[in-house]
C-alpha cells in the first residue's frame, strides 16, 4: 500500500461542497506531487533560459536540464538512444506527427492502414486524414462483443496492402490491456510499421519500448503526474530518419539561405521547431523519477488492485453493469447504471466528493459500438485508497437505488 503517497500531492487535502476530495478522473489527468511541483518551480527560480541558442552560461544550463530530461525518459521506457525521445505537448500531437511526417508519404492510393476499433479519437482521427488526403483505406479490427481484441483478429486485417498499423496500449474506455507484444510480432514479421498509444499505460505499468516492438510509442506526461503539455513521441531510430517534421522554423534547422532551409538537425531537434517546454520537460523527468522512486512494479499492483476491487464492488451492485471482461488491471473501470445517465451518475459521485469521468472518452466510434450512450469511468492513481474505492461504490448504490 502507498501509504505517503498522498501526503505529496497538496491538491488533495481539500474538501468538495463538504466532502473529502476522492480524484478518480486519473485517466483524463493526474494530479502533480510535490517533487513535480518543486522542479518546475526550482527550474524557473535558477535555470530557466532557452535550449540550444546561445553561448551563455544559463542556456547551458537550461539545456543541460533539457536534454537530462531526456535521458531521464529513454531510461523510463528503456528506448536505445536519448535521440529517439522526441518531446511534444501530448499524444495527440505525437500521433499527428507520426502521421503527418512518416505515414502520408508512406501510403498511397488503395494502400490500408489498420488500427483498432477501440482507438481513442486522438488515434484515429490522424488515420482518418491521412486516408482522405492520400486515398488509403482504413481498416479497423472489430471488438468482440465484450470490447476487447485478440492479436488472431488484428491479423486478419493485415494484408497485402496494410503499410501501417496503430493500436492502443491500454484501452482508455474499459482499461483493456492489448496484447501489443503478440501484435507487433505480427506487424515486424510482415514489415509494418507499428505505432502504440500508450496513453493510458505509462502511468500504470513498467513500459519496454523495445521488448514490446513498437517502432512508435506515444503518451502523455499530464497523465503520468506530470505538467500539463508535456508528451513524448519514442521513434525507432530508423523510422524517425525517414520522418518530417511537424512544425519547421527555428531550433531545428542548421543553416538556411536566401533560398531556404540548407541543412537541418538530426532527431530528436527536427522534431522540436521552435522553443520547447523546457520546465515541462524538466517536469516530466521529475514525475519519472517519482514513479521509479516508487517502483513501477508497486505502482502496477497498487492501480490493478485498486480497479480489481472497484470492479468487484460494482459488479455486486444490482442494476450496475462493469464493461469489458478482462480481470481489470489497465488502472481504470467502466461502469453504467441501469435507467441513469452517466451524466446524473457522475453528478451524484460529484455532489458526494468524488470526481469520475462520464460519457464518450473520446471515442465515439467504440463506445456507439458497446450499444451505450456512455459510460461512467473511474481511474486510479498512486494516491487512491482502497477507502476511496469503497466509498465510490457505496455512494453509486445510493444513486442506483435512487436516494438522491
Ligand atoms: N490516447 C488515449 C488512449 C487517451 O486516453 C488520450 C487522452 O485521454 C489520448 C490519446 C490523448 O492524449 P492528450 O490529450 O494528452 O494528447
Amino acid at each position: 500500500m502507498m501509504s505517503d503517497a498522498r501526503e505529496h500531492f497538496p491538491i488533495l487535502t481539500q474538501q468538495v461542497d463538504g466532502h473529502p476530495l476522492a480524484y478518480l478522473d486519473n485517466a483524463a489527468t493526474t494530479q502533480k506531487p510535490r517533487q513535480v511541483l518543486d522542479a518546475v518551480v526550482r527550474y524557473y527560480s535558477e535555470s530557466n533560459a532557452n535550449v540550444g541558442r546561445s553561448v551563455h552560461a544559463m542556456s547551458m544550463r537550461a539545456t543541460d536540464a533539457y536534454e537530462a530530461a531526456r535521458e531521464t525518459v529513454r531510461g523510463f521506457v528503456n528506448a536505445a538512444d536519448a535521440s529517439e525521445i522526441v518531446f511534444t505537448k501530448g499524444t495527440t500531437e505525437s500521433v499527428n506527427l507520426v502521421a503527418e511526417g512518416f505515414v502520408t508519404e508512406l501510403v498511397s492510393a488503395g494502400d490500408e492502414i489498420v488500427v483498432s476499433g477501440m482507438e481513442h479519437h486522438s488515434n484515429l482521427l490522424p488515420w482518418h486524414r491521412v486516408c482522405r488526403r492520400t486515398g488509403a483505406v482504413l481498416r479497423v479490427v472489430p471488438t468482440d462483443a465484450d470490447g476487447e481484441i485478440t492479436a488472431a483478429a488484428f491479423a486478419e486485417q493485415l494484408g497485402p496492402r496494410t503499410r501501417f498499423a496503430a493500436v492502443a496500449h491500454v484501452s482508455n474506455v474499459q482499461g483493456t490491456v492489448n496484447p501489443v507484444a503478440e501484435i507487433s510480432a505480427l506487424t515486424r514479421e510482415r514489415g509494418i510499421p507499428l505505432l502504440v498509444d500508450g496513453a493510458q499505460a505509462v502511468a500504470h505499468r513498467p513500459v519496454d519500448v523495445q521488448a514490446l516492438g513498437a517502432d512508435f510509442y506515444c503518451f502523455s506526461g499530464h497523465k503520468m503526474y506530470a505538467p500539463m503539455g508535456t508528451g513524448v513521441l519514442y521513434g525507432r531510430a530508423e523510422l524517425l530518419e525517414r520522418t518530417d517534421p511537424l512544425l519547421v522554423g527555428g531550433g531545428m534547422v542548421r543553416h538556411v539561405n536566401a533560398e531556404g532551409p540548407q541543412k537541418v538537425f538530426p532527431a530528436p531537434a527536427l522534431f522540436e521547431g521552435g522553443t520547447p517546454n523546457i520546465a515541462g520537460a524538466v517536469g516530466l523527468a521529475a514525475a519519472v523519477e517519482y514513479l521509479t522512486g516508487i517502483g513501477m512494479d508497486q505502482v502496477a499492483a497498487h492501480d490493478a488492485e485498486l480497479t480489481a476491487r472497484a470492479a468487484a464492488g460494482l459488479r455486486g451492485l444490482d442494476g450496475v453493469r462493469v464493461f469489458g471482461a478482462q480481470q481489470p488491471s489497465g488502472g481504470l473501470v467502466s461502469f453504467g447504471v441501469d435507467g441513469l445517465h452517466p451524466y446524473d451518475v457522475g453528478n451524484h459521485l460529484s455532489a458526494n466528493g468524488i470526481m469520475v469521468r462520464t460519457g464518450v472518452h473520446c471515442a465515439m466510434p467504440f463506445v456507439d459500438s458497446l450499444g451505450v450512450v456512455g459510460t461512467v469511468r473511474a481511474s486510479f492513481a498512486v494516491y487512491n485508497t482502497p477507502e476511496e474505492v469503497d466509498r465510490l461504490v457505496e455512494t453509486v448504490a445510493t444513486a442506483e437505488k435512487g436516494f438522491w
